[in-house]
């Protein structure tokens, strides 16, 4: 028996697809599509499923269509990840045992074998590869690698050497993201949290403390001249340290930092905060000023103490407010010392009074702070006595002043916090010396890849901005770490290339990666990639012929089509490739297109392995089935919207499949003769056909199974209900189903490939051939029948429901021929405002006075309510309205279970009759 089982359609299909999707170099058009490897350190979700769906859709919709797919995958493994994680693993810390082994379900035996990191990225290697099979996902997994395989190694080696020669490496002094755990510079994949935090360059202001300093950190080193008094944390032990030789007093954490940053620090005696209120400090450019109590101040912010601006800080003219209050500092007043348009004498207080803040917790602070700094810079004039010069200069200038009299020195640190390491630590910001650097801040870099993108292709079009603002706000990266898995770096050895910048032109590697294993990776020179990449013939090239075929594929498959990745790659990854890759391909060779990808919520929160909010995609699979996943995943949102799995409407989703599965199967053999209403079925199944494919074609999967599925089901409803009785519909639902079945495939494939067997396809359907829409069945006569046909059934449905009684006979009157007349003069006219006048000139149209231009007017909002392309098939193929209602009066009949009558308006006797609009019959229920 044929039961409804996905289970088993995986089983089916999976036997007759190994090996299906190994595709090679053929005389078809290629289509490559590429996404994101992953770094498998976990198991997938279902988040990760869509990123790797929506591109084995688009795969399987061009490889219908004829074109020869490629569709790879590997491993990204490279980096300091999976060290901590063994690391935490081998010291049996709870909260990864827990993940590993309670979320992820890894076997006990396995997990103790994770004290070995490579031991974990292959075990989830070959578990990704297992669930995307499962899912499946049409990969052609005889090019799958990993980032540590000594042969991927010497490709990476041919590329730097490259990067090198154009000049993009260099070594150079740069302040980075540190973990001082791991002794490494931090990446954005290295971070818990703080990924969007920047490194900011301030200006310590050196206050003279007794014999000691006490530096405070700011971006806005003019208003010095308006300091009324430090703030310091009452409850935070400061410490007094020897830096670079002279005494200063700050946080233990600004202590810890500076150390980072090219300065001797020496720890020498702690200081309680409360031991510093109340004193008073002393600075050339502004005189002594009191240290006043401040909770807010965060001994982790810069040097752990602040300079107090009142007049033009909100935060410190809040502070000051309530301090005075309570009584406490009433002397002091704020020190205004910049004019700035739209603002009074104190523009701090101005804005807090304005927004009606009363407190320093209030979530506006941040905001209304930025404001007042920005008015200030882009128009703020500094007073006369303080030089009278505009904001943005004299900051330059008065930071310089400082550094060269007042021994002002630079402190870097992130503009938000707080920025955590994935091994727990909290990230800070170390100067490296003798580090590498990949220079995207070269502007005639920046520049090839600026150009370069406005040639590609990106989805949305919304992330071209985005795009071309990382381009340019990217700075020199730094491209090494000491610990980790990966590449070794050729000009020091000691350090291995990180994780974002192994991983950019990866996508040609792809292309041979089958193939350059059968080669001892001892004879992959440098000149060895030349040739198969660049074409460049040397003597003496090992294994010519195996070179030659490899080639061959290269040129075959490059450019890649497209990239698919989430949207959170844009500021690194997807712009970095492109960086790369203009410098090592030829023009002729760079990518030709990007899809970028929303997020994916549980139930309305964000997933997150660390935080234990996801749905693993293997359970997904399990209890949905893979086609129900794939469906709903493509099906919720469009790929750059975010989605959100709700095992509710998941469950939809499979019964949505079970209709399908039962539909085919109770149709596929009908066998009557087709009549007007087949007719109309194979009509709308072609504009079916066509937007299903224009949808797919701009990677819309969520509008093609609008079209494809429910548009379908639904003019199926509507055709079983105009069938005469006792009919099971026609020949032609062979041929619906047909394309029914081949048009949901490569969202649903394991039932695709079950209920092609059952409509007798030839072959495998994710190899059938897409169906083409063939105009000479587009009927628009029966399609605008129909259309009028159920727009009348559901007026008289409507009006039933108002009258409440039961009805004797119902009475469809027809407009008379100088209404259609009106209807298509107003229809085809480009000006409606006017067109009641041209009308009213005809003599026969005067003569009928009101009645003439009240239709006029009803026609013209009928018009409007009537959808655009209706109205469009109207003018172009007027129907005669009488014989489409005779031709249904059956139907009718049977609907509503009373006889119909069809009349002529200008030939009843009803009042209402006078109403009938062309395509809106007059309707009489008696
Ligand atoms: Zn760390």
């Amino acid at each position: 028996m044929n039961t409804f089982d996905l289970s088993k359609f995986e089983e089916e299909a999976q036997e007759q697809w190994t090996h299906a999707f190994e595709s090679n170099p053929s005389n078809l058009e290629k289509c490559y599509l590429t996404v994101a490897y992953p770094y498998p350190s976990g198991a997938m979700h279902v988040g990760h499923g869509r990123t790797y769906i929506v591109p084995d859709v688009i795969a399987r919709f061009w490889r219908m269509r004829g074109k020869q797919v490629l569709y790879p995958m590997a491993f990204h493994v490279t980096g300091a990840p999976v060290i901590g994680i063994s690391k935490r693993i081998a010291k049996k810390d709870p909260k990864t045992i827990h993940l590993y082994r309670d979320l992820y379900k890894v076997p006990q035996n396995v997990l103790d074998e994770f004290t070995d990191p490579l031991t974990i990225v292959r075990h989830f290697a070959s578990e990704y590869q297992r669930v995307m099979t499962s899912c499946g996902i049409s990969i052609d997994w005889r090019r799958r690698f990993t980032t540590v395989d000594p042969t991927y190694s010497k490709f990476i080696e041919w590329q730097w050497k490259h990067l090198y020669e154009a000049g993009h490496v260099i070594k150079g002094v740069h302040p980075v993201r540190y973990c001082t755990v791991d002794d490494n510079p931090v990446g954005d994949h290295d971070l818990l949290e703080g990924d969007k935090a920047e490194v900011i360059k301030f200006t310590l202001v050196m206050f003279q403390h007794g014999d000691a300093f006490i530096p405070t950190a700011t971006l806005r080193p003019e208003t010095i001249y308006g300091v009324t008094n430090l703030w310091a944390n009452p409850n935070v032990t400061y410490v007094k340290a020897l830096v670079d030789g002279s005494s200063w007093i700050i946080s233990r954490e600004a202590a810890e930092k500076l150390a980072l940053q090219d300065h001797t620090v020496e720890i020498q005696e702690e200081i309680a905060g409360r031991d510093l209120i109340d004193t008073t400090v002393n600075h050339p450019l502004c005189g002594k000023v009191p240290i006043l109590p401040a909770d807010f101040v965060d001994p982790d912010m810069a040097s752990g103490l602040v300079m107090s601006v009142p007049a033009h800080a909100p935060f410190d003219y809040i502070a000051l407010r309530d301090l005075q209050r309570a009584g406490k500092y009433t002397q002091i007043n704020p020190v205004p010392l910049i004019k700035v348009e739209g603002y009074g004498d104190i523009p701090a207080q101005d804005a807090v009074e304005k927004s009606g803040i009363t407190h320093q917790m209030d979530s506006r602070m941040d905001a209304l702070t930025q404001e007042i700094y920005s008015a200030e810079f882009s128009k703020g004039t500094l007073f006369e006595r303080y030089g009278g010069k505009p904001v943005r200069v004299a900051r330059d200038e008065i930071a310089a002043l400082m550094i060269e009299k007042h021994a002002s020195k630079i402190m870097y640190e992130f503009d938000a916090r707080p920025v955590i390491c994935r091994c727990g630590n909290k990230v800070k910001v170390k100067i490296l010396h003798d580090q590498w650097f990949l220079k995207y801040s070269d502007p005639a870099w920046k520049k090839q890849v600026s150009d370069h993108l406005g040639d590609m292709v990106l989805v949305p079009q919304e992330v071209r901005l985005e795009f071309d603002r990382t381009v340019d706000w990217l700075k020199d990266w730094a491209c090494t770490r000491r610990v980790g898995l990966g590449t070794r770096f050729p000009w020091d050895t000691t350090q291995l290339i990180e994780p974002l910048s192994d991983s950019t032109i990866y996508m040609a590697y792809y292309t041979i990666a089958h193939k350059i294993r059968e080669i001892d990776p001892r004879l992959l020179t440098s000149e060895v990639f030349d040739y198969i990449f660049l074409g460049k013939e040397s003597p003496d090239l090992p294994e010519k012929k195996k070179l030659e075929v490899m080639r061959k594929e290269f040129l075959y498959w490059y450019p890649y089509n497209y990239r698919f990745s989430a949207k959170d790659l844009i500021s690194n990854h997807l712009t970095f490739q492109l960086f790369h890759h203009v410098t090592i391909f030829p023009k002729d060779k760079l990518p030709l297109g990007m899809v970028v990808f929303g997020m994916g919520l549980l139930n309305g929160a964000k997933m997150s392995s660390s935080k234990g909010n996801v749905f693993l995609l293997e359970d997904a699979v399990s209890d949905f089935g893979a086609d129900t996943v794939r469906m709903f995943l493509m099906g919720s949102a469009e790929p750059w919207q975010d989605f959100d799995w709700r095992n509710e409407l998941v469950i939809s989703t499979k019964k949505q499949i079970e209709r399908l599965f039962n539909t085919v199967l109770e149709s596929k053999d009908a066998d009557g003769e087709p009549h007007d209403i087949d007719r109309w079925l194979i009509s709308r199944l072609q504009s079916h056909i066509e937007r299903t494919t224009e949808a797919l074609t701009n990677f819309q999967t969520r509008q093609a199974i609008q079209e494809a599925y429910f548009g379908i089901e639904t003019d199926l409803k509507w055709y079983r209900r105009r069938l005469a009785e006792n009919s099971d519909g026609s020949r032609e639902l062979h041929t619906l189903c047909s394309v029914w079945i081949r048009l949901l495939a490569p969202f649903i494939p394991f039932t695709g490939e079950h209920l092609w067997k059952e409509v007798a396809g030839e072959g495998l359907v994710s190899f059938a051939p897409w169906p083409v829409a063939n105009e000479k069945l587009i009927n628009t006569r029966i399609e605008l029948a129909e259309e009028l046909i159920s727009r009348t059934v559901e007026d008289i449905e409507s009006i039933r429901k108002l009258i409440q009684m039961t009805p004797k006979s119902i009475a469809i009157s027809i407009a008379p021929a100088w209404k259609h007349e009106i209807f298509l003069l107003i229809a085809k006219s480009n000006n409606r405002n006017t067109v009641i006048k041209e009308i009213m000139k005809d003599d026969a149209m005067r003569k009928r006075g009101k009645e003439a231009t009240d239709a006029a007017k009803q026609c013209t909002t009928l018009i409007h309510r009537l959808p655009p392309h209706v109205v469009e098939a109207l003018v172009r193929e007027p129907i005669n309205e009488l014989e489409v209602f005779e031709a249904a009066k059956i139907f009718l009949e049977k609907e509503f279970g009373v006889p119909v009558h069809i009349t002529n308006a200008e030939s009843s006797e009803h009042l209402k009759a006078a109403t009938a609009l062309p395509f809106k019959p007059a309707i009489i229920i008696e």
